[in-house]
């Protein structure tokens, strides 16, 4: 058995800052004591002048897979180093079924790639790239491996592409199961619509990317998904990537109603603006993502929904390419691009910079990137917390500390840097994992390989299932807490059954 105490220190939650020393025992949080109280040690970190926060929790990153034929530049080894480097300690990436291809062998699959491989502690969502009734009678399967989230792709036809019905079905099986569905919301089918066009009138630089997904393609799916959800049985929602002002009202419309709706956004959305996109190629060709980035207008309104807590999450959605010289000049098409941002390393420094700052409140800085992001997942309070018992992933802060962003300076396998140049306030002093030093001042000092498959619970400790309308049955009743009545006229009554 080893302790550590962490002196001096102002501990911070997703509640506030509390001036008191932690204890660690072997790798879990053992107590708070008050300054200056905690009993001898074996090791003592002095944490004088620094925030000590709960390892950070990015809940939404894709290492190691393939997006329109590239792989991803960081496996898992490359990718959850660089992530530790930023302060964070548990990633949940995304297992991607594509058409035609079986679900459980590309869970199975993933965790063969990530054993042994991973410098933080890793979880995974599954992509349902392909509903059909086999996909659909593995669910319960993902639920007994510790994955209990589904995300579906409204955009992307002839590849993870569903139709409304493919959603309903998913939606209806993951109600009754208590599964999490997480949705890209953009309306596939207009975007290739405009993107036929553009293709025909020979638009295919850059800026066309932006202008072929203007913000009511996200605003339209966002709202549908939710009315899907609604006649499925509503199970809990989660929107991946929230990035205009026209989503985030279908969002706080239905959490005003009181429905299990959650959103995050991602720091690329907060802080780059789609004019990066006139840039020549070779940079330019960096900031394409799905959705695109946009303008200031909607940068606000994302800013002012994570304050008011209709923004649950911020993940990084981190999708690295080196794409500047992925295509020769006379193939230059942006809708030929993957897509992606790579952030995993700077969401926690720009996020943090953004609450020294004023921008947000140092608790909710801590809530969005760690504490609801686990609550939200099924990872609380073992990660996302330093409550006695929890994990003991711990990340120090220093607030005075600086933290560059250029390509030179990160750990990310990426030849370049979105966020270049920014000169963030704050950095990152010290990442501990289940009570181990892995960075120490910008310098990699543990295990590269112990990072371990952290199975998530069913479900989500933010929403009680008792609170949804009609939903009182809770669980498989909840199912059908919402009737739906066909009219003669072929129109849909929806009907909330009071019981
Ligand atoms: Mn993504």
């Amino acid at each position: 058995m080893t302790t550590l105490a962490i002196r001096g220190g102002t501990v911070l939650t997703a509640s506030g800052a509390h001036a008191v020393d932690l204890v660690v025992r072997d790798d879990l949080v053992d107590a708070w004591c008050a300054p200056g109280t905690a009993p001898d040690t074996d090791e003592v970190i002095d944490a004088t002048g620094l925030h000590v926060a709960p390892g950070f929790v990015d809940v939404h990153t894709h290492l190691e897979t393939v997006v329109a034929g590239v792989s991803t530049a960081d496996d898992f080894a490359s990718g959850t180093r660089a992530a530790a480097y930023g302060g964070t300690t548990t990633v949940v990436d995304f297992v991607r079924q594509g058409p035609g291809e079986d679900l459980l062998e590309r869970l199975g699959d993933a965790g063969e790639r990530a054993r042994g491989r991973c410098a933080t502690d890793y979880g995974f969502h599954q992509i349902v790239g392909d509903v059909r009734d086999t996909s659909l009678a593995q669910f319960p399967r993902l639920v007994a491996d510790g994955v209990p989230s589904v995300k579906l792709f409204m955009a992307f036809p002839g590849d993870l592409y569903s139709d409304d019905t493919q959603l309903l079905r998913a939606m209806r099986r993951a109600a009754e199961l208590g599964i999490t569905v997480m949705v890209h919301a953009e309306n596939g089918l207009a975007m290739e619509f405009l993107r036929e066009r553009a293709r025909e009138r020979g638009d295919v630089s850059l800026p066309w990317h932006a202008r072929t997904a203007p913000p009511a393609i996200e605003g339209e799916a966002t709202r549908r998904a939710i009315l899907l959800a609604e006649l499925a049985g509503m199970p809990t929602l989660y929107f991946v990537h929230v990035s205009a002002a026209e989503a985030l009202d279908a969002i706080a419309d239905a959490r005003r109603r009181g429905l299990p709706v959650f959103a995050e956004t991602c720091p690329h959305y907060l802080y780059l603006d789609v004019a990066e996109l006139d840039r020549p190629w070779e940079e330019g060709a960096n900031f394409v993502c799905a959705p695109p980035v946009r303008t200031r207008e909607h940068r606000d309104r994302l800013w002012w929904a994570l304050a008011a807590n209709d923004l649950s999450v911020v993940s990084s959605d981190h999708c690295p390419f080196c794409r500047s010289t992925l295509f020769p000049p006379e193939r230059r098409d942006f809708s030929r691009l993957p897509g992606g941002i790579a952030g995993i390393e700077y969401r926690v420094p720009l996020l943090y910079d953004a609450a020294l700052r004023g921008r947000l409140p140092l608790a909710r800085f801590v809530d969005v990137t760690a504490t609801s992001s686990a609550r939200l997942f099924g990872l609380h309070p073992e990660k996302g917390s330093l409550v006695p018992g929890s994990h003991a992933d711990i990340t120090l802060l220093d607030p005075r500390g600086v933290t560059r962003t250029g390509a030179s300076d990160h750990h990310m396998n990426v030849d370049h840097s979105v966020f270049e140049g920014l000169g963030l306030r704050g950095s990152v002093h010290a990442v501990l994992l289940r009570g181990q030093r892995l960075v120490q001042e910008g310098r990699w000092v543990g295990p590269t390989d112990h990072g371990r498959f952290v199975p998530r619970r069913l479900g989500t400790d933010l929403y009680d299932r008792r609170s949804v309308p009609g939903g009182a049955d809770s669980d498989a009743d909840a199912a059908v807490g919402v009737d739906v009545d066909v009219e003669a006229d072929g129109s849909a009554v929806m009907r909330v059954d009071p019981a």
